[in-house]
């Protein structure tokens, strides 16, 4: 068995998405635009100091950094989030709500260890996509070969 990937905790957005397995995240890590692979770059909501546009821009307490993570605001989850847990979960086999929960409830460092294991590659112990099921660190000819990036499946 190969020891999974390690995730940061700096990689956990206040919005509860894990970009860690995010495409953008993961196409900067392994330079994919040097591999014949274009897909957007991004260094991870905490990390480049701005979130996600989906929920920042019309959130002005993630905005204005009030709450570390969404489950401390008196309105969450808010439709904001709910809509985009909603797109999460019936495409991209997660819910940041849910991941909120569990953060809350049991701690970052016991979230950590359950995505590690959740999303670790089988083959090399790296770390699968969440956008489209494919480890871009083992899977590269897969994802060259991909008709839709943002998609598990290509039907
Ligand atoms: S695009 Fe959003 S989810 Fe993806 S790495 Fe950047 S901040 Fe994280
Ligand atoms: S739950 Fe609160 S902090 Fe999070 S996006 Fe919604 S309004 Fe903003
Ligand atoms: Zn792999």
């Amino acid at each position: 068995m190969k020891n999974s990937a390690k995730i940061s905790k700096e990689l956990i957005a206040p919005c509860g998405m894990n970009c860690a397995v995010c495409s953008a995240y993961m196409a900067f890590k392994y330079n994919l635009k040097n591999k014949g692979v274009k897909m957007p770059y991004c260094t991870g909501c905490r990390l480049r100091d701005k979130q996600c546009a989906f929920l920042k821009k019309r959130c002005d307490l993630l905005l204005n950094k009030k709450v570390k993570y969404c489950y401390e605001c008196k309105d969450f989850p808010c439709t904001k989030l709910q809509h985009i847990d909603e797109r999460y979960r019936t495409l991209y086999r997660m819910s940041m709500i849910e991941n909120l929960q569990y953060i809350k409830k049991k701690g970052i460092k016991e979230f950590l260890t359950s995505e590690e294991e959740k999303w670790k590659c089988p083959k090399c112990g790296g770390i699968i996509c969440c956008h489209n099921g494919i480890c871009f660190k083992c899977g590269l000819e897969k994802l060259k070969k991909k008709k839709k990036l943002y998609r598990w499946k290509d039907d």
